[in-house]
């Protein structure tokens, strides 16, 4: 009989952070499960506290005198099951932060709130009357209108969150339509599923030999007891869903259940509909837009066999299937799959993991992979695919680069190159749209010459300088500092600056060069609300503007067959950020930019405007040559043992009285290379850099400084974590934090 049971205290305090011992009182003798929460009275003055159940024990080692007893299994609480355990301790080791942290991940929703009222919109006139109200409304160009009424046509009852949220259209159309007899909202308080589609007809398609040989290898393997790791590499269009989808009705077949993961911003309509259509109920969506009950719901219909996929961003992961048998990660180079919070978890890491105790195949997707998971098919740690053909017809677009430092000496100062504004002119006369995009990823202020296209970098790492007060150039990987110069070291030019343009400057800027154009606008200001994002696309695509501005939101999945031409405003924007990555991103950017033109039947055209037109990133993208691309850019990680190379540990250490965040940077800084000293691992092996200032040198009156740590071993890093984790335990730091970042994909 177990009397005891250790748990883990739900408090985000690293100095807690270790298991507690209480006594099971005899009330809930057998009642108890690992991985329950209950209350256990906490600290001299006994407050009540939330704790997780780790482990069930006979005896205790403590001092039966000293120890409590458990108060009440925690009511409405979540079970965390074992393999959510397996995974929470994983993270834990691998990503640094709490082990209650951790558990907070590996558990989508923590409460059970059930029994939610919901709305939902039911069609109740006849199907021949909605297609006649549709004609009406197509006439009067009420897009709206028309996309509900299309979505009426396909289900008969939606919810209504999805209407306003994920369709994107408004309360006043959906009541219009009420009022019209068309509808009826109608609330309801049990949860069925995220949405339901009816009369949906699959339309399943004879896969091609490329696809095929894909479903054929990875079924070979999963039937010989070997299921792998694949990375298929094909360009948007190409049919990765169509195999994705076949993969995963193989695994359903065999009794196994799928987690499709895309990046939180991809979830589209037409996504979901296509596997709505393929797989009906047995499909679930977990996504940001669910209220807590709702994920709990999810979890559960997935943990009774309810459902056999889920579709989501990472924290779908962490969905308990009992059975899973594959992973899915769709558009695997996004950086969302990376999470910001602690811990700063790399999705691809834990779905490695995941699959291996769970004998799952893991699938990567990509039209421009990683340079991690590329590197890694090389390496051949995983099977390389590719889909070299677009299933749809539809070409490549024309691409003009344009070298803006020419325009410059030819005296054209706008921000529109003649090319993209003759394009422009173009497109408004033939009534097609266009996208201008603003590449502003990375930006943190670098320095670059006008005149030339110069970018000021540090002698030592090859990234570029960030503008700091006072007329100063930092290096954020080494702490390398120097005067900012009065004109450009290369050319001497004085047009030497930070560029700043934004993309309410190109709105402005377009309607003085167009007056009454039609524009919208897409970027972080216009996408702060919930469902911004949505209706910002779908008024494109309902073509309420001619002409759509944005930065790197709008290069995502989203299709527009009316959109024939393409400007990539800066392209070389992001090359001077201070980061390694920045090629690589530049490159991803502009080739997703450019494939989003001439999608439909109309040929298209796209306009890369750089300061750079040679650099390899931008040549490569221009001739959307991966391959060449990554050859290029695997050589230069090599040669300054960057990851995938290499492996990097960042130490944050963030506080609001700077001379002691820097103390304790300084001691860790200390402490990492006694580590290395001790192991006889040599300084070139495993170099420790820093502290510097972080790029960003105070946020929220807090100062931050950073470490970071190379090594060829990921191992070596993660055992560095360990041992500046115990310092941090012996000697607890006063009002500082730290954050251990693994990899990190933002310089900090
Ligand atoms: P990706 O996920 O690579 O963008 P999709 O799977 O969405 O590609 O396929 C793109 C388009 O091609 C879709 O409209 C899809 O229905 C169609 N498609 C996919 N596979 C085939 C096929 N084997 N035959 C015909 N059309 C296909
Ligand atoms: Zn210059
Ligand atoms: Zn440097």
């Amino acid at each position: 009989m177990y009397r005891f049971a250790d748990v883990i205290i739900d408090i985000s305090l690293d100095k807690l952070d270790r298991p507690f011992s209480y006594r099971i009182p005899d009330r809930l003798l057998g009642r108890l499960e690992i991985g329950m929460r209950v209350l256990v009275p906490f600290g001299a003055g006994n407050t009540t506290k939330k704790a997780y159940i780790i482990a069930l024990k006979e005896n205790t080692e403590y001092d039966l005198s000293k120890v409590k007893d458990i108060q009440d299994i925690a009511k409405d609480a979540v079970t965390i099951l074992e393999k959510q355990f397996l995974l929470a301790a994983f993270i834990r080791k691998n990503y640094g932060g709490t082990l209650n942290q951790a558990l907070k991940v590996v558990l989508p929703a923590k409460t059970s709130v059930k029994k939610l009222l919901l709305r939902e919109v039911v069609r109740i006139m006849e199907r021949d009357e909605i297609i006649s109200l549709k004609g009406e409304a197509l006439r009067k160009h009420q897009n709206a209108k028309v996309k509900l009424l299309d979505a009426l046509l396909e289900q008969e009852s939606i919810p209504y969150e999805w209407i306003t949220g994920k369709l994107g259209v408004s309360s006043q159309t959906i009541l219009s339509l009420e009022k019209a007899g068309a509808l009826k909202i109608n609330s309801v308080t049990k949860y069925r599923d995220p949405v339901k589609f009816e009369n949906a007809e699959d339309d399943r398609k004879n896969l091609s030999d490329e696809q095929r040989l894909i479903v054929d290898e990875i079924e070979k393997d999963f039937d010989n007891g070997n299921p792998g790791k694949y990375l298929i590499h094909g360009i948007t269009g190409s049919g990765k869903t169509e195999v994705y989808m076949a993969l995963i009705e193989n695994v359903i077949k065999r009794g196994r259940q799928a987690i499709f993961l895309i990046p939180e911003i991809a979830l589209t309509y037409q996504t979901l509909l296509r596997f709505y259509k393929r797989f009906g109920n047995r499909v679930s969506v977990m996504n940001s837009t669910l209220s807590p009950g709702e994920k709990y719901d999810q979890c559960m219909r997935a943990r009774d066999g309810e459902i056999d996929i889920v579709i989501g961003p990472r924290s779908a992961l962490f969905v308990p299937f009992k059975n899973l048998g594959m992973i899915v990660m769709d558009e695997e180079h996004e950086t969302s799959y990376k999470s910001e919070l602690t811990p700063k978890y790399h999705t691809f890491g834990v779905a490695k993991y995941l699959a291996k105790i769970t004998d799952s195949a893991l699938v990567l997707g990509s039209a421009t992979p990683s340079l991690e998971a590329y590197y890694m098919a090389k390496n051949g740690e995983m099977r390389l695919f590719k889909l070299t053909k677009r299933l749809t017809g539809g070409e490549l677009p024309e691409v003009f680069c344009v070298d803006m430092r020419q325009e410059l000496n030819s005296g054209n100062k706008s921000i529109f190159s003649r090319k993209l504004k003759s394009l422009i002119e173009d497109r408004l006369e033939k009534n097609e749209q266009s996208m201008l995009f603003l590449n502003r990823r990375g930006y943190s202020g670098f320095i670059s010459c006008r005149a030339c296209g110069e970018v000021i970098k540090c002698p030592h790492c090859d990234v570029s300088l960030s503008e700091h007060y006072g007329g100063r150039m930092v290096c954020h990987y080494c702490g390398y500092e120097t005067k900012k110069p009065a004109v450009c070291p290369k050319c001497g030019s004085k047009y030497i600056a930070g560029f700043k343009a934004g993309t309410e400057q190109i709105e402005q800027l377009l309607q003085k060069e167009f007056p009454g154009v039609k524009t919208l606008r897409m970027d972080a200001d216009t996408t702060s609300t919930k469902d911004s994002y949505e209706k910002i696309l779908s008024a494109f695509a309902n073509e309420e503007a001619q002409i759509l501005v944005g930065t790197q939101m709008i290069v995502k999945g989203h299709d527009f067959p009316k959109v024939t031409l393409v400007g990539v405003i800066a392209a070389d924007m992001s090359l001077g950020s201070a980061d390694y990555r920045a090629s690589e991103r530049t490159f991803q950017l502009i080739t997703q930019a450019v494939g989003r033109a001439g999608r439909g039947q109309r040929p298209g055209n796209a306009v890369i405007q750089t300061y750079k037109p040679d650099h390899y990133a931008i040549e490569f993208a221009k001739n959307q040559d991966y391959e060449g691309f990554y050859e290029e850019e695997i050589a230069y990680r090599e040669m300054l043992s960057y990851p995938p190379v290499a492996h990097m540990l960042a130490v944050l250490v963030m506080g609001a009285d700077e001379a002691a965040v820097l103390k304790l940077s300084q001691s860790l800084s200390q402490r990492a290379k006694e580590y290395s000293k001790a192991e006889n691992i040599s300084e070139s092996a495993m170099p420790v850099l820093g502290p510097t200032q972080a790029v960003i040198g105070r946020i929220k009156d807090l100062y931050r400084y950073v470490i970071y740590i190379k090594a060829d071993n990921y191992d070596i890093l993660v055992s560095v974590k360990d041992s500046l984790e115990e310092y941090l335990k012996l000697n607890p730091p006063g009002r500082e934090y730290i954050q251990f970042d693994f990899d990190p994909i933002n310089a900090f």
